[in-house]
């Protein structure tokens, strides 16, 4: 049965058309859910019985469960069980200019990412829409206040899920939906370019964060695999389009890996690939897992990168750890769970 929460207004403006009722009734059911935040229909009181009763058999309102909870003064990370019994997460991490939420977009993720735990794991399966979405009002209920910020940087390849990531954006930055600003939605990707192309296609203000993690193609063709299908030249090009076609900058993650990555050379190289064009970097300190032969590199390295990378002109700043006490690395809570 479809579920109610992966349908954004429009779509449930046609349902609505095609059971020969007004469209405007797709507004009232947004507001139940997600303003007033009820999720019996019954409730839905400003709706004629007989419409409640359609809705019933139509939609499902069933969402994921919170299985588990890990807690750390500035993180909240949160483990959900799927009805199918998969394991995703979430991750809340409290800012003092307000409360972000990276979300969980795959059940695992096929991009194979040397250093990551998710893509160790490889995909099971897409998430549906109304799982993403569930993650943030259950995330929401549970911390009981406003979730201002949306990182689409958990567990998963976004652009690999497209059409759910699509509706999942307009029905949290939908005005009747969970009102979140389309500027304070970041979306990661990996570099599946023609993704990134449609992506622009849409003229939405969304964050672009594209993880880069090496300055040549030899060394991302090791940690990345998608590097083989499309090289950082490529990826130079769409960056280039995408920061002309939306006047956004792109933020450029690079995770610091020791021995690997993390050299003055590496960040001199990396200041010439990036020089002239709208973006920032953002430094990554990696966060070790058990399973993986990768450790994060020093302070002292971390600093030094940055402070060549400044002298070049570059923007950069270095990511706040939040939360690296619970196992907060991209992937682990559930990897844990499925080695049970
Ligand atoms: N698949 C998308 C979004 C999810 S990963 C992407 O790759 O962009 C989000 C970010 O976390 C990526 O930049 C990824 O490289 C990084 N990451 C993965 N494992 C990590 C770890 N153990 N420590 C720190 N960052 C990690
Ligand atoms: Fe997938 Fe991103 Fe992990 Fe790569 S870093 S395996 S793309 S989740």
């Amino acid at each position: 049965m479809n579920n109610i929460y992966s349908y954004p207004k429009t779509k449930l403006e046609k349902y609505f058309l095609s059971i020969g009722e007004k469209k405007y009734k797709a507004t009232q059911v947004f507001e139940w859910l997600y303003i007033k935040k009820e999720r019996d229909v019954n409730n839905f009181s400003n709706l004629k019985k007989e419409i409640r009763e359609k809705i019933k058999e139509d939609f499902s309102f069933d969402m994921p469960i919170i299985k588990k909870i890990e807690s750390d003064v500035d993180t909240k990370k949160y483990l959900f069980e799927l009805s199918d019994k998969n394991y995703i997460e979430a991750v809340v991490m409290y800012h003092n200019y307000g409360i972000s939420l990276c979300v969980s977009s795959q059940v695992g993720c096929n991009m194979g990412c040397a250093f990551c735990e998710s893509g160790r794991l490889k995909k099971v399966r897409d998430l549906e829409t109304f799982e993403m979405v569930s993650e943030i009002l259950l995330i929401e209920e549970d911390i009981k206040e406003r979730i201002s910020s949306i990182v689409i940087m958990g567990i998963g390849e976004p652009l690999d899920n497209f059409e759910n990531i699509k509706d999942f954006i307009n029905i949290i930055n939908d005005p009747k939906g969970l009102a979140i600003g389309i500027r304070h939605i970041t979306l990661s990707t990996s570099g599946i370019i023609p993704k990134i192309y449609e992506l622009m296609e849409l003229d939405t203000d969304i964050n672009l964060a594209i993880s880069l993690h090496a300055p040549n193609d030899e060394l991302r063709n090791k940690l990345m695999k998608v590097n083989k299908v499309y090289n950082i030249s490529q990826l130079m090009t769409a960056i280039k389009d995408y920061t002309k076609r939306t006047s956004r900058r792109v933020t450029i993650e690079y995770v610091m890996l020791k021995g690997i990555n993390d050299s003055k050379e590496h960040a001199k190289e990396l200041s010439r690939l990036l020089k002239g064009l709208n973006v920032y970097v953002n430094l990554i300190p990696y966060n070790e897992t058990n399973h993986l032969n990768f450790s994060k590199s020093s302070k002292k390295a971390i600093n030094d990168f940055c402070f060549i990378l400044k002298d070049q002109g570059i923007n950069v700043t270095i990511r706040k750890e939040f939360g690296s006490k619970i196992s907060a690395a991209c992937g682990q809570l559930r990897s844990k769970e499925v080695e049970k």
